[in-house]
């Protein structure tokens, strides 16, 4: 059998880590099938869409990485498939139910339904067991004739689902097994197809599924009261349902649906903070599953080979953001330097590293020649540019104290300085760090002083700040012109007579 799949969004909101999670496991579980995975826009709810947002579903795929398979017109640039361009389908398929039977005209106005709902949601409110909520199935039994006539007749009407009384309901999901659902307690008569011709979520999603093929719907647990009516549905249109997967929720560290109180929820969000896609999608596509050989890092290319329905868990998962960033971190580490520098080099612009326009060739390549420097203390690339600031323009001086080692005042600090100064040229000619480190740690010996006492005013000098990093690297970069001029600019700070106090407020 042919594995087909679908992600199913509806464009009112920005694609988030819930549906992505959806998204990608559909994605992964056709992939590893070599099967279809098809992507379809529930958009018939006019009320809430909005075209930005199926802008960005696309943009988030792109991002991603993630392809779909399949669209109603597959030879030029693959658009999915969009329900609100395929009304036909669902009103022949309405009609037809209706022809057999099996669902029937509604003819009750707005008002009335609107009606019912507050009168059973007054008595659900005030005991407990109280009659469901829905419609009270008025339109049921009008005889099919007088509904013909008055349809004919141009009569406002939806079209709603006779759902069989009396009858249970059952079903396997692939992850959470037997369910069974007594008909009567499902959602009473549903509508199939609105008064403006526009199908329901429900018509139009089982209509889809089964016309696109579909043999698997991976979905959010959410959707699992939908699950029984769409399973009526299918038996009175006569065709087999799909396997269904609800697949475990997505919740935050405190046991609560993942939602904005937590953090970033949007992909937008984590891209514009500086997350990068593999680290997205490795993280997210453990949501809720897992892999054979219980490592954490896997390419989208080999969770594509592994993705397993098997290795589902039932519990919810916990979106864990130390976690997302731990991966960040691992996958800028994998970067080349070219590549990371490619990735900074927006953040860096926009940040004014370049004196507010884009870097030219010699600040390109000062860029690169950082990335080795700050690799691996990074988390996020928009961290990158106030972290190497300091190689593109001097930094602005900071109170003497900061150039003082522990334990030292500032004769001592200005006098470690001093030899420091004098070691500026070797260093900043340097092969590299092993043979800086070699040559400092010799010259530290003789003359009997500490190494991280010589080193930290050249640092504060050098890179404005007491932690930063790595020295060597910095002085290679800036060469020795730059650092002696920087040497020479704190010495003259530190060599300032201090002031006193009685001085200062005569
Ligand atoms: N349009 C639904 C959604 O927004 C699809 C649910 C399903 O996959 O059946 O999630």
């Amino acid at each position: 059998m042919e594995i087909r799949d679908r992600y199913a969004p509806s464009p009112t909101g920005l694609q988030h880590v819930g549906g992505i999670r959806t998204a990608l496991f559909n994605y992964l579980f056709a992939r590893s099938r070599g099967g279809k995975f098809i992507l379809r826009l529930e958009d018939t709810d006019r009320t809430r869409f909005d075209e930005s947002y199926v802008q960005n579903l696309y943009d988030t795929f792109a991002w991603l990485g993630i392809r779909w398979d399949e669209g109603p017109d597959m030879g030029g640039p693959s658009a999915p498939y969009v329900q609100s361009e395929r009304g036909e389908f669902y009103r022949k398929y309405a009609e037809e139910l209706v022809g057999r039977g099996m669902a029937y005209y509604c003819f009750c106005a707005p008002g009335r339904i609107e009606q019912l709902r507050l009168e059973r949601e007054a008595a659900r409110s005030g005991k407990p067991g109280s009659p469901q909520t829905g419609y009270d199935r008025r339109c049921r039994n009008i005889p099919a004739a007088e509904a013909a006539a008055r349809a004919a007749a141009g009569e406002s009407r939806t079209v709603r689902l006779k759902i069989p009384l009396g009858e249970t309901t059952r079903f396997t999901d692939r992850l959470l097994g037997e369910i069974e659902w007594a008909n009567d307690d499902v959602n009473p008569d549903p509508v199939l197809l609105k008064s403006d011709g526009f199908p329901t979520y429900h018509l139009a999603n089982v209509v889809d599924d089964h016309l696109m093929g579909i043999s698997h719907v991976l979905r959010a647990q959410e959707w699992i009261s939908s699950t029984p009516l769409h399973v009526i549905m299918y038996r009175c249109f006569g065709w087999e349902h799909p396997v269904f997967c609800h697949l475990p929720m997505v919740m935050g560290q405190d046991g609560k649906k993942l939602s904005k109180r937590h953090g970033a929820t949007s992909i937008d969000e984590f891209r514009r903070q500086g997350y990068l896609p593999e680290a997205l999608i490795n993280y997210i596509a453990f949501l809720g599953a897992s892999y054979e050989e219980g490592r954490d890092i896997y390419s989208l290319k080999e969770l594509e080979e592994r993705f397993s329905l098997d290795r589902l868990n039932k519990a919810p998962a916990v979106f864990d953001y130390k976690k997302l960033e731990w991966y960040n971190g691992q996958y800028i580490r994998m970067k080349s330097d070219e590549e990371l520098a490619e990735l900074c080099l927006p953040c860096a612009s926009a940040a004014g590293l370049f004196g507010g326009s884009a870097p030219d060739a010699e600040q390109r390549r000062v860029f690169t020649a950082a990335m080795p420097l700050i690799k691996e203390r990074l988390s996020f690339l928009h961290e990158a540019p106030a972290k190497i600031a300091y190689l593109f323009s001097e930094p602005p001086l900071p109170p003497a104290e900061e150039f003082f080692p522990k334990k030292k005042d500032r004769e001592a600090a200005a006098a470690l300085l001093r030899i420091g100064r004098e070691l500026i040229r070797p260093l900043a000619e340097a092969e590299n760090d092993e043979g800086a480190e070699a040559f400092v740690k010799g010259e530290a010996e003789k003359r009997g002083i500490k190494l991280g006492d010589l080193l930290m005013p050249l640092r504060v000098a050098i890179t404005g700040a007491r932690i930063s990093p790595p020295l060597f690297g910095s002085l290679r970069i800036l060469g020795a012109e730059r650092s002696l001029e920087r040497a020479g600019r704190a010495l003259a700070l530190l060599e300032k007579r201090e002031p006193s106090s009685k001085n200062a407020f005569p």
